[in-house]
């Protein structure tokens, strides 16, 4: 076994409060090197700067970049092997398309022309409402913001979204709610000047590798922050924690309002930022007074003594910095949970200031450009679809009339695109870059509504996914370090990633496939001139910076040739800020104007959006918006039949559905199958020992995977969700031993962010006779 794969963090380089984190360059290749180029890691929201290793035209290796701000040189297990997928066997190359039942290799030429066919046919009978459009978090924004253009000035389709939806569409509304627009205030540097790191359901010893190091050498250093995690696991974060709160699944928001309800008892608010900086505080007191330790303790499920004294760290806490992600997002309450951690540092005052912030932190590598070029729900460049004059902008900007880019409601979100296939309503439907067959809740329910004889499905991938086996046409696509673009991290930090070598047979980029698509359609503006006006990702990137100019996202003053050589550069970077903004708010003028904010915000319980009027009733111009509501049930609640909450996540060695970490032979060898997480003490009782198979049932369906003794809250158990059928026997799936975690989740998201609830649900466990 690997070093890298046993010690999944690396050598510790301890350093104090207010010094830089020290570099540590971590490489593995596979032989010589011929050259270098640079690029960054595409496995996780964290987007480490590596260099890739090239040698006779293949992919041989990485090596992390010194000299960039987010990772210092360090790269974790994903990142040093993950590349090792870009030279399977299984690559596709050459388009598929279905002949009698079979999917048969064709030309591009007869894909493209049944794609452009099917698509002409039902404009003509239908109009755009038919097509729907569902793309990653995995591709370049150059990708993105030609699919933006394409789908909602050229089609003017609104069924538009990103498998964002499943990771990140809680963090970005959230920002929205409480800030007025998306970004995240905070950047990793702040890890280096907190005294205090609240966790609220994030495990980044696995899901941020590095960003995890980086933390954990500060909690080697000699002047430790302390630190809180609150999750239902015992995590390597909460073995490290100075108070850990291992609540029941769908909790958050309960002790999240209690932590708030403490802050105000003992004292701790910063009274004077509060009154001058945002508005809601009378509303918020009323709510959060309700959850005192002990209600909060019969809640969640924790000792109040412990909410107690994690409030007291808080109120403690001279910088305090908190990390939101999927244990919010995925369940129930998303939004409302999410605004609560916003509500802690605004209470506290600590935002906008060295160590003082949030990172309402992403999931996959490129969802921030998901979210800024309209992918993802909102307009592109952060543009409000309720505000005309950003619709206005952008017309002008594509130069098409106003009424051609779909505003009359929200963008449709992924569980509605998919809602609306299963009525027949979307009859074409494609997907690029992800696989909704094994990552979509309520696995039966998607196959048959992506198997439906109506569908025309079209999948774009450089791998023949669950998704893919189920299509109409497949375009084989080019990955990571075979085309050039720029994609954008979690702290706002762009990066480039040049072309390293070609990709196999005849894959080509999903931005020149997108291109291909416009062209054949013959989209045009409204002066009759091709309506996507580049062809380079170059190109793409410069009109990008022109959709940016004067939004909170600003690329201006960015460039390929900026970006070349060195670090990467966080935006906002314009001529005003020309290295890039470390922090967001910093002057604490937020952007809840009605001119510019990105969404005039929701009721958090129902999910009701508000008009303009009433976001500028509520009189925020420019102080953000502590939002507070009560804590509910979730719908699905344990009891008879299914006595334990189901919670799914992820493993350190693996990415969203392993169609990349899946060929990477260390990580695959690292953890090869699924795995059934339960406390010791229910194992006994069900007579279940470590590496017993067992059977995990919900209302919707079955899994079967060998069980694991772990840290896990009493009553809950774990299943890893990357586990799909690509790379198991026949038997294995629906009829013979399904293993995906998703066969058991539900079809339920919250009402304001629209983010399934993967994390949510109730099962049984059994030994398999
Ligand atoms: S932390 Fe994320 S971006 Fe960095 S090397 Fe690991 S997978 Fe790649």
């Amino acid at each position: 076994m690997h070093i890298r794969i046993a010690d999944p963090w690396g050598a510790r380089t301890p350093y104090r409060r207010g010094e830089e984190w020290p570099v540590r360059i971590d490489e593995y290749t596979e032989g010589a090197v011929d050259s270098w180029v640079q690029s960054a890691c595409a496995l996780c929201s964290h987007g480490c700067a590596v260099d890739i290793g090239v040698r006779e035209g293949r992919i041989v290796g990485v090596r992390g970049r010194g000299v960039d701000r987010v990772n210092h040189g360090r790269l974790g297990p994903k990142g040093l092997f993950g590349w090792q997928a870009n030279n399977a066997s299984d690559r596709l190359t050459r388009p598929l398309v279905r002949r009698d039942g079979q999917l048969r290799e064709t030309s591009w030429d007869d894909a493209m022309s049944r794609i452009v066919e099917r698509t002409r046919a039902l404009l003509e009978a239908e109009g755009s409402g038919a097509l729907g459009f569902y793309t990653s978090g995995q591709l370049f924004l150059e990708d993105y913001y030609t699919l933006a253009l394409v789908v909602r000035g050229g089609l003017g389709c609104n069924h538009l979204d990103g498998n964002t939806r499943l990771c990140t569409a809680t963090a970005g509304q959230s920002l929205k709610e409480t800030f007025g627009c998306d970004g995240q205030p905070a950047c990793v540097h702040d890890i280096e000047y907190c005294d205090t790191i609240l966790h609220v359901g994030i495990n980044t010893p696995e899901t941020q590798t590095v960003l995890w190091m980086h933390e954990l050498d500060r909690l080697r250093g000699p002047d430790r922050p302390r630190t809180i995690v609150i999750d239902p696991r015992e995590t390597t974060s909460a073995r490290e924690a100075d108070v850990h709160l291992p609540i029941r699944p769908g909790t958050n928001l309960a002790i999240l309002n209690g932590l708030a309800q403490q802050l105000i008892e003992n004292n701790d608010v910063d009274a004077a930022f509060v009154e001058r900086h945002t508005i809601g505080i009378d509303e918020l007191e009323r709510i959060v007074s309700e959850y005192t330790p002990e209600r909060v303790a019969e809640i969640c499920g924790v000792p109040a003594g412990d909410v107690r004294r994690a409030a007291e760290i808080l109120g403690e806490a001279d910088a305090l910095l908190t990390f939101v992600l999927q244990g919010v997002y995925q369940s129930h309450q998303a939004t409302a949970s999410a605004c609560a951690a916003n509500n802690l540092n605004l209470l506290r005052g600590m935002i906008g200031g060295p160590g003082r912030g949030i990172l309402q932190m992403n999931g996959q590598p490129t969802a921030q450009n998901t979210r800024e070029t309209g992918c993802n729900g909102d307009l592109p460049g952060f543009r409000n679809w309720q505000n005309e004059s950003h619709v206005a902008e952008l017309a002008d900007l594509w130069n098409v009339e106003p009424q051609q880019i779909p505003h009359w409601g929200p963008p449709t979100h992924a569980m509605e695109i998919f809602r609306y296939v299963e009525q027949g309503s979307i009859e074409f439907l494609w997907v690029s870059g992800t696989n909704p067959a094994v990552s979509l809740p309520d696995l039966g329910r998607i196959r048959s509504i992506l198997a439906r004889d109506s569908l025309f499905l079209v999948v774009s991938d450089a791998f023949l996914t669950e998704t893919g086996r189920l299509a109409d046409v497949v375009l084989p696509t080019a990955l990571w370090g075979e085309k050039t673009g720029t994609f954008t991290n979690t702290d706002r930090t762009v990066h480039l990633s040049e072309r390293a070598v070609d990709p196999p047979g005849e894959a080509r980029p999903d931005m020149d496939i997108f291109l291909d698509f416009a062209h054949r359609l013959d989209l045009r503006d409204r002066e009759g001139q091709p309506l996507v006006s580049w062809s380079t990702p170059e190109e793409c990137f410069e009109a990008w910076k022109e959709c940016t100019s004067g939004r909170p996202c600003d690329y201006t003053g960015l460039s390929y040739e900026k970006l070349r050589g060195g670090s990467g550069i966080q935006w906002p970077c314009n001529e005003s800020a020309p290295d890039g903004t470390e922090r967001l708010y910093e002057n604490h003028v937020f952007a809840t104007t009605a001119s510019s904010c990105e969404d005039y915000g929701h009721d958090l319980r129902t999910g009701a959006t508000l008009s303009e009027e009433q976001f500028k009733a509520l009189g925020a111009g420019g102080r953000a918006v502590l939002k507070a509501v009560h804590w509910m049930q979730p719908e699905e609640t344990t009891g008879a039949g299914y006595p334990f909450a189901l919670a799914t996540g992820r493993t350190v060695y693996h990415f969203h559905t392993r169609t990349k970490t899946g060929r990477a032979s260390e990580l695959r060898a690292a953890a090869p199958g699924p795995w059934v997480e339960l406390c010791a003490d229910d194992a006994q009782r069900l007579g279940i020992s470590e590496g017993v198979i067992v059977r995990v049932t919900s209302a919707r369906g079955s899994i079967e995977a060998p069980a694991r003794l772990t840290g896990v809250k009493p009553g809950v158990v774990f299943i890893p969700f990357h586990y799909g059928y690509w790379d198991v026997a026949a038997d294995a799936g629906p009829g013979g031993r399904p293993r995906a975690a998703n066969e058991l989740t539900p079809t339920a998201w919250d009402p304001v962010s629209k983010q399934p609830q993967l994390k949510a649900g109730a099962v049984r466990v059994e030994r398999v006779p």
